[in-house]
């Protein structure tokens, strides 16, 4: 397997890592967008807990929620599956988590890209997007850096760049308490 099959390439191996180190009554804040379609079922088989999904088509609730379920359940882990677009609509939870010292672990779905965006735009229907239009849809130039975000607002932070990484980190996560981030390097499938 060379170093590309390594990354992330679906989110499932997240699902995955989760089923296996999921504490029992966990709680899961799922605005992972595209990339949940992925994890949800991978965790089926995971110990009891309660997931929390979007309440309807706005994006950005997900930190926030995450948030607010680790102040209203203290004895209980929080996980926070986030989209990296969405996560920007509210990142300074990041800062409330740290300040709180709440027991969240956030894992950054990063895929540099609005991917659910993408979507919305196919289906109004619009015709073809000019490279002007998707390029205001993309999350590049410059990239954004997870961990250094996470940690300038007091998290701890850590890059996954491939399911074994991501697996570790999550292990530490689960084992340790109070807020921290993993940012998980999600490579976007090529179209076709
Ligand atoms: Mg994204």
């Amino acid at each position: 397997m060379n170093g590309a099959e390594k990354l992330l390439e679906t989110p499932v191996a997240i699902g995955q890592t989760m089923t296996l180190l999921m504490q029992e009554n966990a709680i899961v804040s799922d605005e992972a967008a595209t990339c949940g379609l992925g994890i949800f079922p991978a965790t089926e088989n995971a110990p009891p807990h309660d997931w929390l999904m979007l309440t309807g088509g706005a994006i950005g609730q997900g930190l926030p929620l995450s948030l607010g379920a680790a102040i209203a359940c203290p004895d209980r882990k929080v996980i926070a599956l986030q989209a990296d677009g969405s996560a920007m609509y509210t990142v300074q939870a990041l800062w409330s988590m740290a300040r709180e010292n709440t027991d969240v672990t956030v894992v950054i779905m990063n895929n540099r890209s609005y991917a659910i965006l993408n979507i919305e735009l196919a289906r109004v229907g619009a015709g073809q997007p000019t490279p002007g239009t998707l390029s205001m849809l993309d999350l590049s130039r410059p990239d954004i850096d997870w961990v250094a975000l996470a940690e300038g607002m007091g998290v701890p932070a850590t890059r996954a760049n491939n399911a074994e990484d991501f697996h570790q980190q999550f292990a530490d996560a689960m084992e340790g308490q109070g807020p921290c981030l993993i940012e998980a390097m999600v490579v976007q499938q090529a179209p076709g």
